[in-house]
């Protein structure tokens, strides 16, 4: 039927999608037609394009065919979850009505029809949408008084209750919102169009996105929290800043609107202080491959390394637990004692695992009940959850002097109401369907009143197949059946040719009516048939609506046990992550680090956990272990000590500073670490250039990134903060490039004061050590061997006799005749050049002095072609470039 005529007014279906799209412009339209999502106009083009599905046209509007793509709604869940995965957000739109109701309206009447919920990246609940092991965060911000005024950023999961705010302030935002790493976040329209917040909204691309700033209203917020969560104020959940609560109550005014009808299930709001994590600035945090690595997996990255967890509540507090590593010795002491006591009572951590192994996902399945979105599948997980929550705390009743962390686990699984268990087991069947429509959840014995319908049903079905057997006796007809179908219900059926026994006689006619007649049978009822059918009919009614009433009954009870739920589920997770750690340490042989307020930095035979795992699965070759010690003394003026590493390409400079930083990351995310031994003072802030980030679609040179980032880092290390910075200056030429990084480390010496680790292949640079007293020289050893380089990635102090660089081309594979070339250019270039590089270097002011000092004189001006050759960096070069250079230098002489 087309509903839509020439040119003229829109169809009232038509009319009524337009006022429902208009509604909803930024969001496809899932517009519910019988068993199809339907999609229309431009969201028709862009859903065919994006799912690969037919693109159709139904009807004209304004004389134009309208074009149409359709979902049917059995496999809805695949296709939004593409459609979310590409960033598009869905409105799913249903009737609201019985059809019947609008047919009554009369001619012209549409079904009505509603947007029910608005699908987006950060607030999908459905298990074929979500990631097991990965936090799938919705984060609003807020800014409250003005352009200097205070930020707050707050982060829920709707999947599974979390709820959380911590103030921010502009100059760390991209940080703080990183370490949250929401999949959606919302801003207050006029905060997101602010010119002084561009580059941050810029870097996170559709991440980002405006809602009316009346979301955000501060003077309304803590009122509009309260009622949430019916209280008089929020003063019971903390002592919040204006700005949280406007952040807060900004971020549930937008899931209530995604969610429409429903009320956000959230837990109590937590507020994270400012001080109690590490801070990862976002170029760190990328370039260690944290949670992802640079390809933005999971594998390859430190948590792909370190996961032995056996649930997906588990995997995401791991997760959230590297993204964000402790700040606090106290803290984080916790978490290794915890760790400390399971790798001790093995035993307790195996049967731990074993228990929780398996066990279903109870906070997502509490969320969908509570959105009304759960099926009996999700109740069914729900005893299962709870059944696992019993036993594992009856594990752990049978431990001894359970630490803190452990024994808060245990006392919350205790707290779980027991009954509801046992309500859900005794209703609940065991071969549970996923939707509750059409019953069959409900266990027998449950109810007596559905059992009762549920035999009237079975009894009578069982009379009609009896029927079928007397029909046939009476009428002689051995191939007579009865059948059932949804639009004549039961019927008995037999081939035209046999008819006659059925309504060849008055008598027979009386017995037997006539219902249909098909191509080559005709079908017949009888008064008893009916009869049964409606008994059938009214049975069936009453056990539907009474497995529906059970289940309504169940969804409240799980809804007022939604706090020690969430709670229990919360300590199966710390249970998983403390057990998943020993067996890690146990099997990896990783020590407890000491965590502690001082400003050491000692950790003897440190690996690196993801090029050993590499290296384990590949080659076979042993990963060498490597002490490092940029211990400062606490509170004295002096500072952390720096380590400047120099050593040929490929000699292991990036492994060794990334895995320090990584045994950083670990030991204060509660993990324990591998090395032999570990004793570091908190970091608070943890920055790390390493390698060239290629920040190209931004429009800045490798250079450009690089000396930003090393900027951030100069312009914000304190004390407690760990550097690591990697082969800075590399970007430009030579003397350009030396001097930046020279300027740097007297800078982190002397201004920052903090721990540091400097690779540098400006072998020049270690005579700084002769002046600045907490830098010490460290060099990666090489062996040398009929001219090849052979690396022993073994640290020692002192430096780096020469670079290799040549052996290191060699090794890549540059042709024979270049190698040799370049060894006697090189020859050649040290016999010139020794005097005047030692000049260089001493005639250098230190940093400090620098200003008022005049610069070194130039040196008297060299041929052209050993200037060229010395700007060359060999390191560098690709073999062809290589080869392109010589001819160069060829060509000047
Ligand atoms: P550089 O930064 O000096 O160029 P890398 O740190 O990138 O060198 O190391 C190069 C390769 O050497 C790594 O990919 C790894 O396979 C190997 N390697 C590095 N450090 C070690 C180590 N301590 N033990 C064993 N192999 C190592």
């Amino acid at each position: 039927a087309t509903d839509t005529s020439g040119g003229g007014a829109p169809t009232p279906m038509m009319a009524q999608y337009i006022e429902i799209k208009a509604a909803n412009a930024d969001s496809l339209l899932f517009y519910r037609m019988g068993d199809f999502y339907e999609l229309f106009f431009e969201d028709a083009a862009v859903a065919a394009r994006a799912l690969g599905i037919a693109l159709t046209k139904r009807g004209k509007h304004l004389g134009q065919d309208i074009p149409m793509a359709g979902v049917p709604v059995v496999s809805a869940d695949e296709y939004l979850a593409k459609l979310i995965s590409l960033g598009h957000r869905v409105a799913v739109c249903e009737q609201v009505e019985d059809p019947a109701e609008a047919k009554k309206r009369g001619g012209k009447s549409v079904v009505r029809r509603d947007v029910v919920r608005l699908v987006t990246p950060g607030t999908i609940t459905e298990e074929a949408l979500l990631e097991p092991g990965r936090p799938n965060h919705v984060a609003a911000m807020a800014r409250l008084g003005g352009a200097n005024g205070a930020f707050a950023i707050a982060w829920a999961e709707l999947s599974t209750g979390a709820f959380a705010v911590r103030s921010t302030e502009a100059g760390r935002l991209l940080a703080d919102i990183r370490a949250i790493d929401p999949a959606e976040l919302v801003v207050g329209d006029a905060l997101f169009h602010d010119e002084a917040l561009k580059p941050v909204f810029a870097s996170l691309g559709r991440l980002a996105r405006p809602e009316p700033a009346s979301l955000f209203d501060g003077a309304t917020a803590e009122g509009r929290l309260a009622r949430f969560f019916d209280v008089a104020t929020m003063g019971g959940f903390g002592d919040f800043a204006r700005a949280e609560l406007a952040a807060a109550a900004g971020l549930l005014a937008y899931l209530a609107r995604t969610q429409v009808a429903a009320r956000p299930p959230l837990g109590r709001l937590a507020r994270v202080e400012t001080g109690e994590t590490m801070l990862i600035d976002p170029a760190t945090r990328a370039s260690l491959e944290l949670t992802r690595s640079v390809a933005g997996r999971r594998e390859g990255s430190l948590l792909g390394a370190v996961d032995r967890t056996v649930t997906g509540a588990g995997s995401r507090l791991l997760a959230a637990r590297i993204a964000n590593p402790l700040a606090k010795a106290a803290a984080i002491a916790r978490r290794h004692d915890a760790v400390s006591f399971l790798l001790a009572e093995r035993r307790l951590g195996d049967a731990l695992r074993a228990g929780l192994k398996g066990l279903p996902d109870g906070e997502r399945a509490l969320s969908r009940v509570a959105l009304g979105r759960g099926g009996p599948r999700d109740l069914g997980a729900l005893r299962t959850f709870l059944e696992g929550a019993r036993e594992t705390a009856a594990v752990l009743a049978g431990a001894e002097a359970l630490t803190h962390e452990l024994g808060e686990a245990a006392g919350q699984l205790r707290a779980l109401p027991g009954d509801l268990e046992a309500e859900l087991s005794r209703t609940l069947g065991d071969d549970l369907p996923l939707q509750k429509r059409d019953g069959g959840f409900v266990a027998a014995g449950a109810i007596p009143d559905l059992d009762e319908a549920r035999s009237l049903r079975d009894e009578s079905r069982r009379v009609i197949m009896e029927l079928q057997a007397t029909y046939a006796a009476e009428t002689g007809i051995r191939s007579l059946k009865i059948k059932h179908n949804n639009v004549l219900g039961y019927f008995i059926e037999v081939a035209e040719a046999q008819a006659g026994a059925l309504n060849g006689t008055e008598e027979a006619r009386r017995r037997f009516f006539h219902r249909q007649t098909m191509a080559n049978c005709m079908r017949f009822s009888t008064g008893e048939l009916a009869d049964l059918e409606s008994r059938i009919a009214a049975a069936a009614a009453t056990a539907l609506k009474l497995e529906l009433d059970a289940f309504e009954r169940l969804v409240v009870l799980v809804c007022e046990a939604a706090a020690p739920i969430r709670d229990a589920a919360q300590a199966l997770a710390v249970l998983d992550v403390s057990a998943a750690l020993a067996d890690l340490a146990s099997a990896e042989n990783w020590t407890r680090p000491l965590v502690d307020d001082s400003l050491a930095f000692r950790i003897e035979g440190g690996r690196h956990p993801v090029v050993e795992a590499a290296l384990k699965s590949g080659s076979g070759d042993p990963f060498v272990p490597n002490d490092c010690d940029l211990s400062g003394e606490a509170g004295s003026h002096r500072g952390g000590a720096i380590w400047l590493v120099t050593g040929p390409n490929m000699g292991g400079k990036s492994t060794f500073l990334r895995q320090n930083a990584l045994i950083a990351v670990l030991a204060q995310a509660g993990s324990f670490v591998p090395a032999a031994t570990a004793h570091l003072g908190t970091v608070d802030r943890l920055f790390s250039r390493v390698g060239a980030s290629d920040d190209l679609a931004e429009g800045r040179s490798t250079f450009m990134v690089e000396m930003v980032e090393t900027a951030a880092i100069l312009n914000q290390a304190g004390p407690r903060s760990l550097v690591i910075l990697d082969e800075i200056g590399r970007g430009t030429s030579t003397y350009d490039g030396l001097s930046i990084a020279f300027a740097a480390v007297e800078h982190l010496h002397e201004v920052n004061r903090c721990r540091a680790l400097f690779a540098t292949h400006f072998h020049e640079m270690t005579a700084l050590s002769a002046r600045l007293d907490r830098l010490s020289n460290a060099t990666m050893r090489v062996k040398e061997w009929q001219g090849d380089v052979v690396f022993l990635h073994e640290v020692r102090p002192g430096t780096a006799d020469r670079s290799y660089g040549i052996q290191v081309a060699k090794l890549a594979g540059l042709p024979p005749r270049v190698v040799t070339r370049a060894r006697d250019v090189l020859r050649q270039l040290e016999r010139s050049g020794e005097g005047r590089r030692a000049a260089f270097v001493d005639d250098l002011p230190l940093f400090s002095a620098a200003a008022s000092r005049q610069e070194p004189a130039a040196p008297a001006e060299p041929p052209a072609a050993v200037e060229a050759l010395k700007s060359l960096d060999l390191d560098a070069l690709s073999p062809r470039e290589a080869l392109d250079a010589l001819y160069r230098l060829k060509a000047m002489t």
